[in-house]
């Protein structure tokens, strides 16, 4: 028998495969690429996953040792899934086993593969309604269990029981014996509650969904580009169960569910199938039972976020990127990849067709409409009734603010209360304010392990660090000259909050930011209540911009965006753009017409009047234009090599190091920016520096960073030093 050996990602940051023998006396029939093993690595036991079964290896018998178990008789990754996590960690230069284990959710990283379970619901049935109370309450538990119920419009799970201090599973169970509480699966196929649209797509929707349904070719990729409140979900919709129709699984991406519980909702309600969900704040058990469902083809449609891109599935038939534009599809941590991009790949390689979303496209896609590579459909306008909302500009200089809101914005804020409808004011910060500072000798709260300052959170009286957690107390005196007049300086949510409560102290008022929606399901609180009008005044950070769908709201009154004018990072201009007009995007999206208030020092400025003048398409060109001109992205390709150290010599040794490297390779295609210090050089008690390389060929790129990524690996110094590589880095931080 001809030995063969088995190449084994593991997880672990060296950049190779590992090849270990077969257990003793077990054929080769019994190995296929996708199983995962538990290997011996090291000193340690690890899960691993067979990539690849070969009859040639380069180490010697005594360097190889046979793995120790087998953990699944069938593959648990498809040869798709294989190639597209090669693509992956070869494009983005990542080590493979580490980008193989994020792939699987933690419960897969080990033991046996689950079972698929289905969540029981209970709710009461007919009978149990109709049965007589003199019958019933001779049981006063069932009859609790039963007020209970009656209580609730939709069925639950058992979490509706687990807060009653008494057993209420014996009830129960005589309950459902007696047919009195029926009992279904929460991932069932829905049949019933589908609550179907009272209108007809319009015309530019049905001609983006023919064009996608008419495709002849497999693999198309589409930019949706329509503007806020244009109907691009149902689009999405009409696209979806066209694919369900055929028997086929869809994926659909978003940015963050959490923030949009809304979409799942409206999806539930319009599609009768199964569907599971997958984002960081389910449960490890949630995550497995949605991965497995997704895998074995009994859950029809997946909504998760970024991560989920690279979810097994038996028959996948369509993708959807919803807010393609969104910097949330990019990881910025660990195994750095867009998932745009990778959905874009995996698309191809399933030769199916994928639809990408906005109402701001990302300068990256427009680009690829350019270059013929996306295909662009285009909804120019909001659906019904609902017009454009009007933009108005207020000049702030020289004017008196009351806490930050100037006398234009405040009458506005007064016209809509009085005609009862509602009112969102974007803040560009949360907390109460970002800096703390010394009347008499203008010190400032800074972070001792970070270059940044000491944000106000004043219902605690803190100061906290955005950028490393830290808090302290607020001081009572100036540690600097001890007199005792600290102040605070700007505005944050909460600030803005409470001016808002004493300006008006009949009007109710929510807040959505980090600090307000930490609590879970605290957004979907604060949404429902938006909803039914318990919230007149909404303040928030830019997690009011994403996807919202108020009807009643008339104003956006955005009280402070300057800091973004005039950032470094080349790409501050298109995420203000974005930003800006997704907020605006919020107001008059019904038939009441909606108006945006711009606060700004700055009203000149060339990229607001270019927006309000013009529009988004207008103010895209432009910064296409403008990057094309300079050599940046998507023109040129870049990486971004990152590392940080306490001690900085240790980073300059590192860094000498990668520029004789750099040398060495001698490649002329790709340029070497820097080093410099990051834009933040100290973070958490660390010092941070970087190399940005850049060059016109995405090829000499790769070929670049295979050498670079090498040479580090052999480099003492870079063993005193955390690395990274960001292939297309979208932050320069
Ligand atoms: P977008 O995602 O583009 O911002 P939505 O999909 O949220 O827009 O649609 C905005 C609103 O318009 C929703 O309430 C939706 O139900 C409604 N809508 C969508 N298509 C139509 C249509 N053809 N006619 C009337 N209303 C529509
Ligand atoms: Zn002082
Ligand atoms: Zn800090």
């Amino acid at each position: 028998m001809q030995p063969f050996y088995l190449k084994i990602a593991i997880d672990t940051p060296v950049n190779r495969l590992f090849d270990y023998l077969p257990i003793k006396q077990t054929e080769r029939q019994s190995y296929a690429p996708g199983q995962r093993v538990i290997a011996v690595f090291g000193r340690t036991q690890k899960t691993g996953i067979i990539v690849d079964i070969t009859n040639r290896t380069e180490l010697s018998a005594k360097q190889l040792k046979p793995v120790k178990e087998r953990l699944d008789n069938e593959p648990i990754l498809s040869s798709d899934d294989i190639k597209l996590l090669t693509w992956a960690a070869h494009y983005y230069h990542q080590p493979i086993g580490e980008v193989f284990a994020q792939a699987l959710p933690k419960k897969l990283r080990s033991g046996a593969l689950p079972e698929e379970s289905f969540e029981k619901l209970y709710s009461l049935s007919p009978a149990g309604k109709d049965v007589e109370n003199s019958v019933i309450q001779r049981a006063p538990r069932q009859a609790a269990l039963r007020q209970l119920m009656t209580t609730q419009t939709n069925p639950n799970n058992e979490s509706l029981f687990t807060e009653l201090e008494w057993d209420w599973k014996t009830p129960l169970k005589n309950m459902i014996e007696k047919g009195w509480v029926s009992i279904t699966q929460s991932d069932a196929e829905q049949a019933a509650d589908i609550i179907p649209p009272d209108f007809q797509p319009n015309k530019a929707q049905q001609t983006a969904i023919d064009a996608v349904l008419k495709n002849p070719k497999g693999f198309n990729a589409f930019l949706l580009d329509g503007v806020t409140g244009s109907g691009k979900t149902e689009v999405y919709l009409q696209l979806i169960n066209h694919a369900l129709s055929l028997g086929k699984q869809v994926m659909v991406l978003l940015p963050e569910i959490n923030l949009t519980p809304q979409l799942a909702q409206r999806f539930r309600q319009r599609l009768a199938t199964t569907m599971a969900i997958y984002h960081s704040s389910l449960s490890d058990t949630q995550r497995a039972q949605s991965w497995i469902k997704c895998r074995s083809g009994s859950a029809h449609i997946l909504l998760g976020t970024r991560s989920s891109v690279f979810t097994p599935m038996k028959n996948l038939g369509l993708i959807i990127l919803d807010e393609e534009h969104d910097t949330s599809f990019k990881q910025q941590e660990g195994f750095r990849y867009s998932a745009r991009d990778v959905a874009v790949m995996r698309a191809r390689n399933m030769d199916i067709p994928i639809v990408m979303g906005s109402a701001t496209p990302s300068l990256e896609s427009l680009y690829n409409v350019q270059q013929s590579r996306f295909h662009r459909l285009s909804l120019p306008e909001r659906t019904g009734q609902a017009k454009a909302p009007t933009f108005r500009i207020i000049d702030c200089r020289n004017q008196t603010l009351n806490n930050q809101l100037s006398p234009a914005l405040i009458k506005a804020i007064d016209v809509c209360i009085a005609r009862d409808e509602q009112i969102i004011l974007f803040v560009n910060r949360r907390g109460f304010a970002p800096v703390l500072m010394c009347h008499g000798c203008g010190w400032i709260a800074q972070c001792k392990r970070c270059d940044s300052k000491l944000v106000i959170h004043q219902k605690l009286r803190q100061l906290k660090c955005h950028h490393c957690g830290a808090e302290h107390q607020q001081p009572t005196h100036c540690p600097s000259c001890q007199q005792a007049e600290l102040f605070p300086l700007g505005s944050g949510t909460q600030r803005i909050e409470d001016a808002l409560r004493t300006m008006y102290p009949n009007v109710p008022i929510s807040r959505i930011d980090r600090d307000s929606t930490r609590r879970k399901d605290a957004m979907q609180t604060v949404i429902d209540k938006v909803h039914e009008g318990g919230a007149q005044i909404l303040v928030g950070t830019q997690m009011l911009a994403k996807g919202h769908h108020f009807p009643n709201v008339t104003l956006v009154g955005i009280v402070d965006m300057d800091a973004g004018l005039f950032s470094i990072d080349y790409r501050s201009s298109e995420r203000m753009a974005q930003l800006l007009i997704q907020v605006a995007g919020r107001a008059g999206r019904e038939n009441k017409a909606g108006k945006v208030l711009i606060q700004t020092y700055h009203p000149e400025h060339p990229l607001l009047q270019t927006l309000i003048q013009q529009d988004y398409a207008t103010f895209a060109k432009d910064a296409l234009d403008e990057r094309q001109q300079a050599g940046l992205p998507p023109y040129h390709h870049q990486a971004l090599l990152r590392v940080n150290a306490v001690d900085e010599s240790a980073i300059m040794r590192f860094l000498n190091d990668v520029k004789s490297a750099h040398t060495h390779i001698n490649n002329p295609r790709v340029s070497l920016l820097g080093p410099v210090p990051s834009p933040m050089l100290k973070r958490a008690g660390r010092l941070r520096y970087q190399v940005l390389f850049q060059t016109s060929e995405r090829k000499s790129r790769h070929q670049y960073l295979q050498h670079l990524t090498h040479h580090i690996g052999s480099m003492k110094s870079a063993r005193k030093v955390r690395w990274s590589i960001d292939v297309d880095p979208t932050d320069l931080y």
